[in-house]
C-alpha cells in the first residue's frame, strides 16, 4: 500500500464502501470509538461504483445518523442528498407503445390486505443518487474516525488451515502487463489481516463468493440476478415540473412483457426525479430472460420510447449512464452455514446485496443493506473478545430485524414468477407464503433459441453509454475478464445462440475477432458482472480489475 500508515494488521477490515460498508463503520465508530476499522473500496472515488433505483427507505438511516450526526437533518449534505421526498407513487401497466394504465389502485388494495405487492409503496422515502449517499456516509465514517481507502481492489480472502476462519484479504496485484508480466512499477497485493471481516461488495461480490465457497456456506436454491440499466436524464424546467420532484413511477408491462404475444420476461421501467431538471429513467429485468438477443438497453430505448415515459424526457439529453445486477433470490438464496446457519462464519460476516438482501415485496434493498451495517457492528461490539462468534451473533441480530421479516414475507416471489412467467406468476405472487417453494434454475441456464420480436430499429449505442459511466481502466493491465473455454463458444454458443455475450453486455466489452469471441474491450467494463451470470455455459469469470479502474459514477 501506498499510504504512510500501517494497514498490515486492522481490527475490522470492511471490503466495499458501499451503503452497508460504510453504516458498519459509522456505526461501529458509534459503539467503540477506539476500534480501528479499516475500509477498502476499489473505486476511484467514494460513490463511483454505487449505482441503485434508487428508492431509499428512510428508517435505518435515520436511525444511524440520529446517533452519529447531532442535528443532521440541518445539514447542507443532508438537504442535498435527501431532498427528494416521494409524495406520489405512481404504477403504471403499460400496453403497446402508446397506452398506460395507473394501477396504483390495486397495490393500495393488496395493501389493505396485507398481499403481496401491497408492499411496493414508496411514500415518504427519499429518491436519491446512491453515489451522493455513499460520499455523504464516507465523509461522516471518516469524521468518526474510520480510515476508508478508496483505489483499493480486495481479490481473496485468506482463511486458516482449518479454513474455519478468516486471517485477511488479500488485494490485487498491480502493474502487470496484459500478458500478466510485472513492469518496474509492480507491486504485489499485500494481505491485510484483521480479526473481523465485513464483506459488503454489493451483489455478487468477487472475495464474497470466493469465501462463500472457501468456507462451504450452502444456499437452499441459487441466487437469481436481475440486470439494471439506467440514465440521468437532464431535462427542461416544464418537463421536471410536471414530472414533480417527489413523484416515482413504476413501470410494467411493455416492452419486456406483453399479454398473450410475449415477450414474457419479470422486471419493468422507473423514473424518478433527481437534482433540479433531472429525472432518472431505468430497466430492470429479470437475468433469466430466455431471448438469445435481448439486450436491457434495447428495453430500455423503448421504454424511454413510450408515450407516457416520453413525454418528461423527450429532447432531454443523457448526462451519465450506468448498469448493475440486483440480486432477487430472496430469502432462500441467503448464503448459510450448513452447521449454525450464519450469513458468514466465523469471523466473516456478509451483509447487505452481497448477502442478498433485497426485498422482493418492496422492489427495493438499500435500506437492508444499511441495516445489516448496523447490526453487524453491533454483533462486532458485542464479540471483541471472540471475533470467531461474530457470524453468529450477526445472524441473530439479523434474523431478529426487520430485514429477516421482509426476507421471509417476500421468500417465494421470485421463484414463483421464474416458473409462471410474469403474467401467471405476478399475480400468483400476491398469494405470498401459502404457495409451494418452487424450484429454479440458475439464470444462466435460461436462454433458448427464441428472439426477441420488439427489437428496435436502431442499434443502442454502447459507446456513448460507456462514455457517459465514465469507465476506465489502465489500458495496459492484464484483462478482468476471462472465457474459460474458447471451444464452447465456437463449436456450440455461437451456432446456437450467436455469442449473446456481444449482445447483452452494457458497454461492448465481448467482441468477435478473427472467429473467435474474446473480452476484446476490457477497459470498457462497468463491474455489472452481468456476463458471469448469463453466460448460457457459465464460461466466463469475472475477476477484479487493479484499483481505481472501473466505472465513475457521479450522481446514479
Ligand atoms: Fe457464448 Fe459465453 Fe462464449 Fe460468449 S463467452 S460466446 S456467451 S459461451
Ligand atoms: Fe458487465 Fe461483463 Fe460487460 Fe463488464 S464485461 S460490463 S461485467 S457484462
Amino acid at each position: 500500500m501506498s499510504n504512510d500508515k500501517d494497514y498490515n494488521k486492522v481490527s475490522v477490515l470492511v471490503v466495499g464502501a458501499g451503503p452497508a460498508g460504510l453504516a458498519t463503520a459509522i456505526q461501529l465508530k458509534i459503539e467503540k470509538p477506539d476500534i480501528d476499522v479499516c475500509v477498502i473500496e476499489k473505486s476511484a472515488d467514494l460513490g463511483n461504483h454505487t449505482l441503485s433505483g434508487a428508492v431509499l427507505e428512510a428508517e435505518p438511516l435515520h436511525t444511524l445518523l440520529d446517533s452519529a450526526v447531532p442535528g443532521w437533518p440541518d445539514s447542507d449534505a443532508a438537504k442535498d442528498v435527501l431532498a427528494n421526498v416521494v409524495d406520489k407513487d405512481d404504477v403504471m401497466f403499460l400496453l403497446g407503445k402508446k397506452l398506460a394504465f395507473n394501477i396504483s389502485f390495486t397495490i393500495e388494495w393488496a395493501r389493505a390486505f396485507e398481499l403481496g405487492f401491497g408492499y411496493m409503496i414508496h411514500k415518504g422515502d427519499y429518491t436519491v443518487s446512491i453515489s451522493k449517499l455513499t460520499k455523504w456516509m464516507g465523509r461522516i465514517a471518516k469524521d468518526l474516525g474510520a480510515e476508508v481507502l478508496t483505489g483499493f481492489a480486495a481479490q481473496d480472502i485468506i482463511l486458516d488451515e482449518s479454513s474455519e476462519t478468516a486471517i485477511g484479504v488479500k488485494l490485487v496485484d498491480q502493474g502487470l502487463d496484459k500478458e500478466g508480466n510485472k513492469q518496474p512499477n509492480f507491486v504485489e497485493g499485500e494481505i491485510i489481516n484483521a480479526d473481523f471481516v465485513v464483506l459488503a461488495e454489493g451483489c455478487d461480490g468477487l472475495v464474497t463468493e470466493k469465501f462463500v465457497e472457501k468456507a462451504n456456506l450452502q444456499r437452499q436454491s441459487p441466487q437469481l440476478y436481475s440486470v439494471g440499466v439506467k440514465e440521468l436524464i437532464k431535462v427542461s424546467p416544464e418537463q421536471y415540473n410536471k414530472f414533480t420532484s417527489g413523484r416515482v413511477v413504476h413501470a410494467m408491462g411493455y416492452p419486456i412483457w406483453t399479454p398473450i404475444i410475449g415477450p414474457a420476461m419479470f422486471g419493468g421501467g422507473i423514473v424518478y426525479a433527481g437534482d433540479q431538471d433531472h429525472l432518472s429513467v431505468g430497466m430492470i429485468v429479470g437475468a433469466d430472460w430466455k431471448y438469445y438477443d435481448f439486450n436491457v438497453q434495447d428495453a430500455l430505448t423503448n421504454f424511454k420510447n413510450h408515450s407516457f415515459i416520453n413525454q418528461f424526457i423527450d429532447g432531454g439529453t443523457v448526462v451519465e449512464a450506468g448498469a448493475k445486477m440486483i440480486p432477487e433470490g430472496g430469502y432462500y438464496a441467503i448464503p448459510r452455514d450448513p452447521e449454525t446457519a450464519s450469513i458468514g462464519k466465523a469471523n466473516v460476516m456478509i451483509l447487505g446485496d452481497s448477502a442478498g438482501f433485497a426485498s422482493m415485496l418492496k422492489i427495493k434493498g438499500l435500506h437492508n443493506a444499511i441495516d445489516s451495517g448496523m447490526q453487524a457492528a453491533k454483533a462486532i461490539a458485542e464479540t471483541l473478545a471472540e471475533p470467531e462468534k461474530v457470524a453468529v451473533k450477526y445472524t441473530e441480530m439479523v434474523e431478529q430485524s426487520n430485514i429477516m421479516e421482509e426476507m421471509k414475507l417476500a421468500r417465494k416471489i421470485r421463484q414463483t414468477v421464474t416458473n409462471f412467467g410474469p403474467l401467471q406468476g405476478m399475480p400468483l405472487s400476491v398469494f405470498g407464503n401459502l404457495l409451494p417453494k418452487f424450484k429454479v434454475e440458475k439464470d444462466c441456464e435460461a436462454m433458448t433459441i427464441a428472439r426477441y420480436r420488439l427489437k428496435p430499429d436502431r442499434e443502442f449505442d454502447k459507446d456513448t453509454f460507456t462514455a457517459l459511466a465514465a469507465t476506465q481502466h489502465r489500458e495496459e493491465e492484464p484483462s478482468h475478464l476471462t472465457i474459460l473455454d474458447s471451444a464452447i463458444c465456437s463449436t456450440k454458443c455461437t451456432p446456437m445462440f450467436n455469442s449473446p455475450c456481444i449482445t447483452f453486455c452494457p458497454a461492448g466489452v465481448y467482441e468477435t475477432v478473427h472467429d473467435e469471441v474474446l473480452p476484446a474491450n476490457p477497459s470498457n467494463c462497468l463491474h455489472c458482472k452481468t456476463c458471469q451470470r448469463k453466460c448460457p455455459f457459465d464460461n466466463i469469470r469475472w475477476s477484479v480489475a487493479e484499483g481505481g479502474g472501473g466505472p465513475r459514477y457521479k450522481k446514479m
